[in-house]
C-alpha cells in the first residue's frame, strides 16, 4: 500500500520523500486547490519530478479546480507540460478537465480527486469506465462501504485519506468561504470560515451577540476535528486500498516529515505482523493538530467528528528549525523559533532510532560569535559531541505541556 504525502512546496516535497513517502501530491501555481500555499513553479515542478524519480518515488499533480469557461483554453497546454515532464498522474475533479486530459494527454494516468465526492461503487465504476486509473474516495465513507466499492470495481485503484484536516461539508460542496469572504474554496482560496467563532443575533437587536452554547469562547458550530486512522491501518490494508493519503499541503515541513515518518513506520510494522507501539502513535500528538477523530470510518456520525469548544490547534511541541548543513560535529540550523542556551531540544531524523534530545551548550551566530539565544530567520551553528545524520529537524517541548 502506497503512502502518499502532501508537498506544498519543493522543500516539503523533499522532506516527505526523505521521511518515507512512497509518493507525493502537489500542484503547480495554477488550477490546484491550495492557492495559499505557494505551490510549484514550472521549473520547480521539473525539479520535483526529477527528485522523486531519482529516489524511485512517484509524483501526482493536482489540477482539481472547477473550471470556468475562461479557464478552458489555458488547461491543455498545462496538461501537455505535465505530461512532458513525466509526472506520474494528474488529479482532477471537474469532468471538463477530465475530458481535456483524455483528449490532450490520453496516456497520462488520471486520478479522480476527493472533490468529486465518490461515495458509492457506482460512482467509482463510472469513473473507471471513463478511463480513470484511480479514485480518491470521499472522506465520508465507512469502511464497509469502501469494501463494497473494492468488491464491485476490482480494476480501479482506490486511494483514501488517513490523516489530517477535514471539511465540515462534503469536499467541494462548500460555499462558506465564497459567500462570507468572496474567496472560493473551489478555486483554491478557502479562508476556512468553518473554523470561525459564531454567535447568534436576534433580528431586532443588532450588535447584541448571543452565544449559541454557554461557553466563554463562543461556539464553533462548524469546526471539524482532524482525521487520524493510525489504529485502523490493518483494516484499511485488508480492504484492498492501494494508497493512503496524508492531508496537509499547507502544513509545515516538520508536520509533513513527522506524520509521514510515523505512518511509514506503522505500515512497515504491520506488514511484518508487528504491533504499532504507543510511543510511535504519540508522535502524532507532537505535531500541531486539532482533536483527533476516526471520522466516518465506522458509521456516519457527525456528533463525534465536530469539536464545538474551540478551533485552536493543540500544540505540545514547537518546530524550531531545520538542519541545513552538517560539518564534522557541527550543525547549522535555519531557525524558525527562538530557543535559549541551556534549553533541551530534540532533533528528529528520517529513521526514528537516530532521534536525539540534547541540552544546548553552545550557540554561534553567522559570524561565529557565541550567543545566548536564537532569533527566527537566522542561521546558527551548534557544536555537538558526535556527528549526526542528514535531514534533521529541530523541535522543542512547549513548557507546561
Ligand atoms: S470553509 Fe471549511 S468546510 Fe468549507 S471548504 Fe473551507 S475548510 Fe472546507
Amino acid at each position: 500500500m502506497e503512502l502518499l504525502s502532501p508537498a506544498g512546496n519543493i522543500k516539503k516535497l523533499k522532506y516527505a520523500i526523505h521521511y518515507g513517502a512512497d509518493a507525493v501530491y502537489t500542484a503547480g501555481r495554477k488550477f490546484g486547490l491550495r492557492a495559499k500555499c505557494l505551490n510549484l513553479s514550472y521549473e520547480e515542478l521539473k525539479e520535483a519530478v526529477n527528485f522523486c524519480h531519482n529516489n524511485k518515488k512517484k509524483i501526482y499533480v493536482a489540477v482539481n479546480i472547477f473550471a470556468h469557461n475562461s479557464d478552458l483554453e489555458k488547461i491543455p497546454p498545462y496538461l501537455k507540460f505535465l505530461q512532458k515532464i513525466k509526472v506520474d498522474a494528474v488529479i482532477v475533479s471537474d469532468p471538463a478537465i477530465f475530458a481535456l486530459a483524455k483528449e490532450y494527454i490520453p496516456e497520462l494516468p488520471v486520478h479522480v480527486s476527493t472533490q468529486a465526492n465518490i461515495t458509492s461503487w457506482k460512482s467509482a465504476e463510472f469513473w473507471f469506465k471513463q478511463g480513470a486509473k484511480r479514485v480518491i474516495l470521499a472522506r465520508e465513507l465507512t469502511i464497509s462501504e469502501i469494501r463494497k466499492i473494492r468488491e464491485k470495481v476490482p480494476g480501479i485503484e482506490l486511494e483514501m485519506f488517513i490523516h489530517g484536516a477535514m471539511c465540515m461539508s462534503y469536499s467541494g460542496r462548500c460555499l462558506l468561504s465564497s459567500f462570507l469572504n468572496n474567496r472560493s474554496a473551489n478555486r483554491g482560496y478557502c479562508t476556512q470560515p468553518c473554523r470561525w467563532e459564531y454567535h447568534l443575533i436576534e433580528q431586532t437587536r443588532p450588535g447584541e451577540y448571543f452565544q449559541i452554547e454557554e461557553d466563554k469562547y463562543g461556539s464553533y458550530i462548524l469546526n471539524s476535528k482532524d482525521l487520524c486512522l493510525i489504529d485502523r491501518l490493518l483494516e484499511i490494508m485488508a480492504a484492498g486500498i492501494n494508497s493512503v493519503k496524508i492531508e496537509g499541503r499547507m502544513k509545515s515541513l516538520y508536520y509533513v516529515a513527522n506524520v509521514t515518518r510515523t505512518y511509514k513506520e506503522a505500515l512497515n510494522l504491520l506488514s511484518a505482523e508487528k504491533d504499532i507501539p504507543s510511543d510511535l502513535k504519540e508522535e502524532l500528538n507532537k505535531v500541531s493538530h486539532r482533536h483527533y477523530t476516526q471520522g466516518f470510518f465506522d458509521k456516519f456520525d457527525s456528533t463525534t467528528t465536530q469539536f464545538y469548544n474551540s478551533s485552536s490547534y493543540i500544540r505540545e511541541y514547537q518546530f524550531i528549525g531545520e538542519i541545513i548543513k552538517t560539518k564534522e560535529n557541527s550543525i547549522f540550523i535555519s531557525v524558525r523559533a527562538k530557543f535559549n542556551l541551556g534549553e533541551k531540544i530534540e532533533i528528529i531524523f528520517p529513521d526514528r532510532q537516530d532521534d536525539l534530545t540534547i541540552k544546548v551548550n553552545n550557540i554561534f551566530d553567522e559570524e561565529g560569535l557565541p550567543i545566548s539565544y536564537t532569533k527566527p530567520n537566522t542561521i546558527i551553528k551548534i557544536d555537538l559531541e558526535n556527528r549526526i545524520p542528514l535531514n534533521g529537524i529541530v523541535r522543542k517541548k512547549i513548557s507546561g505541556k
